[in-house]
């Protein structure tokens, strides 16, 4: 008997992955998968599996030993936009002390598309470094350089690159040495614009969460420490010696830092995992709806758009869930810590509590599904 039913609402999509759960035996019905969501919530989930297909893999058939291609310093103020072919190295090395250096990353071939810092502190966490990946902003979202080594392990992927404005507004600057126009300036030389600099993953550079601000504290890298950076597609790779001698970013003081670009060994390139492909949703300028860059920079309406939105419209589905006396329990205990969320509607709670049952449960955990 039935002790109550709810009205579980959900839309298609969130349907699409309880119907997907049955169709791939994780439960005889729709129902049975709530049933289940409701015995195992808050269980430990299983280890996620990982089916990789090798998009990451680029050593080819002969044997390749690791020889240096090209050597610069970078001076403090300045930067350096360098080429990265896919299967080379790019070492930033720490010459005279700590040094907090910036760095950018555009597709060689397609400026357009950029490394995502957002995404790599979503995928990798606060402070990047040996075993991560430097990704690309969606839509293409691609594994562009991994992280081969890092001997500090300290990168800051929580502030923004410095500023002009930064040094007038808090310091009162007129002219200073800051990673916005040192990265605009060295890409520069590739035809990219001052509007083309993005957010900076920052090598070298210690930060940390206070409560809910991030902190920079002073860093502990020395002569000899160097980041490597494997290419996993043709980049241009930006790095600069970030402008602050004013903060305790590069403890006070700039220092220049050495760029090496070295051809990978089979054995670096041996080192990169695998990684899936997601081609559905792999999308190239061919597959946009507007292919062409803007030209011009007023921004005006376009009388014949029509929007195109995906999935849209969301419908709402509803089932009726029979619970149980001990479902229901369920339901309740589970609900003690949701309540704060849902108050008495329980069928807000039971779609909480599927929902993020399927989450733990079948998340891929690789980084190129997370986030
Ligand atoms: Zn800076």
């Amino acid at each position: 008997m039935a002790s109550r039913t709810l009205v579980l609402t959900l839309n298609q999509q969130q349907l699409e992955l309880i119907d997907k759960t049955v169709e791939n035996g994780g439960a005889g019905d729709r129902l049975a998968v709530i049933y289940r969501a409701l015995k195992e919530y808050g269980e430990p989930a299983r280890e996620a599996v990982s089916d990789p297909d090798g998009q990451t893999q680029i050593a080819g058939d002969r044997q390749i030993e690791r020889a240096l291609l090209r050597e610069h310093v970078m001076e403090p103020g300045t930067g350096r936009a360098v080429e990265v072919r896919k299967g080379q190295i790019l070492r930033i090395e720490q010459i005279e002390g700590p040094q907090c250096v910036d760095f950018n990353c555009f597709n060689l071939h397609d400026y357009k598309e950029a490394m995502h810092v957002g995404r790599i502190r979503a995928v990798h966490g606060l402070r990047p470094t040996a075993g991560d990946f430097v990704w690309s902003a969606p839509p293409r979202e691609r594994a562009m350089m991994y992280f081969l080594a890092d001997t500090v392990g300290c990168n800051d992927v929580l502030f923004a690159r410095c500023s002009a404005y930064l040094y007038e507004s808090a310091y009162g600057f007129a002219s200073h040495t800051n990673c916005h126009d040192i990265q605009a300036e060295a890409q520069r030389e590739y035809g990219l614009t001052n509007d083309d600099v993005h957010d900076s993953l920052n090598f070298f550079m210690c930060t940390g969460v206070d409560g809910d601000r991030a902190v920079i504290k002073r860093q502990h890298s020395g002569v000899g420490d160097y980041v490597e950076l494997l290419a996993l597609m043709d980049v241009l790779a930006v790095p600069n010696v970030c402008g602050n001698d004013v903060g305790r970013t590069s403890n006070f003081s700039l220092k220049p830092v050495k760029l090496s670009v070295l051809q990978a060994s089979e054995n670096d390139l041996a080192r990169v995992p695998k990684l899936r492909t997601y081609p559905t949703n792999l999308r190239t300028p061919a597959d946009f709806r507007q292919p062409n860059i803007k030209a011009d920079r007023p921004l005006k309406r376009d009388p014949d758009y029509v929007p195109q939105f995906t999935n849209v419209p969301l419908r709402t589905i509803s089932i009726e869930v029979p619970l149980d006396e001990e479902a229901h329990t369920a339901l309740k205990q589970s609900g003690l810590t949701l309540r704060e969320y849902y108050g008495e509607d329980e069928a807000a709670m039971l779609r909480d509590i599927v929902l993020s049952w399927w989450e733990a449960r079948y998340t891929n955990s690789l980084p190129g599904t997370a986030a």
